[in-house]
């Protein structure tokens, strides 16, 4: 189920499907997604779907992390990423190494724990958590070079562009429940470009912590 041949076929599947990034593949190889998820699923890990992580909620399809990581990384080297939706932790564990620093914020406390000592496991050093309502971002670390959005606002968050730096970029998926689009946003002088990628479908996202 972990084998060599199984991350293999998910990276020839994801290449397959568009993603050309080195550093990204490499990283979907290396990191064991079946730490992530119930020792129950542990065997569909490998596998290029979203899977459930418990409090409804889902960790992300490969090929998503891999397109929104990609995404981030185009225009160049990123130093400070902010995440909404730790989730799991594994896109922030696929993308922490690959940047300077990740600030990432989840509102449910259970998901944040387990997500805590999966990176302490991986020795992923880099990351900086907080249990909250990310509508609010990270003020105290901002201006960030990259915000994902890990769950779909109705609309584009503007506050939260408010704490990109100009030229910097915001990949989220934005929309209905039943309707999203990812989308990429590049902080301008005056507002932002909007660039779209793809449908997706992502758990919306919601406020309040529990
Ligand atoms: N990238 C994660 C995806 C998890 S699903 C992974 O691969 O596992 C999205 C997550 O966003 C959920 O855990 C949900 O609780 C969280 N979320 C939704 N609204 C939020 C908000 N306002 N602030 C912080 N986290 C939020």
């Amino acid at each position: 189920m972990t084998s060599e041949r199984t991350r293999a076929r998910l990276i020839r599947r994801i290449q397959q499907q568009g993603i050309q990034h080195t550093a990204v593949l490499e990283r979907i190889r290396q990191v064991p997604r079946h730490l992530f998820v119930d020792e129950a699923i542990a065997s569909r890990a490998y596998e290029d779907s979203a899977l459930p992580i418990g409090n409804s909620q889902t960790i992300s399809q490969p090929y998503i992390v891999a397109r929104m990581t990609e995404a981030l990384l185009a225009t160049g080297p990123v130093e400070q990423v902010l995440e909404i939706g730790t989730g799991s932790g594994y896109q922030t564990a696929i993308l922490a190494p690959l940047v300077r620093r990740v600030y990432t914020i989840e509102r449910i406390a259970p998901l944040l724990r387990q997500a805590r000592q999966r990176f302490q496991q991986l020795r992923l050093k880099n990351i900086r958590t907080r249990h909250d309502d990310g509508t609010r971002g990270w003020p105290d670390y901002a201006p960030f070079d990259g915000i994902l959005l890990t769950a779909a606002p109705g609309g584009i968050p503007t506050g939260l562009l408010a704490q990109l730096r100009t030229g910097g970029r915001m990949i989220l998926p934005v929309g209905s429940p039943e309707q999203q689009t990812l989308i990429c946003l590049t902080r301008t002088a005056e507002g932002y470009d909007q660039q779209m990628l793809e449908s997706v479908r992502f758990v919306p996202m919601l406020t309040g912590i529990i």
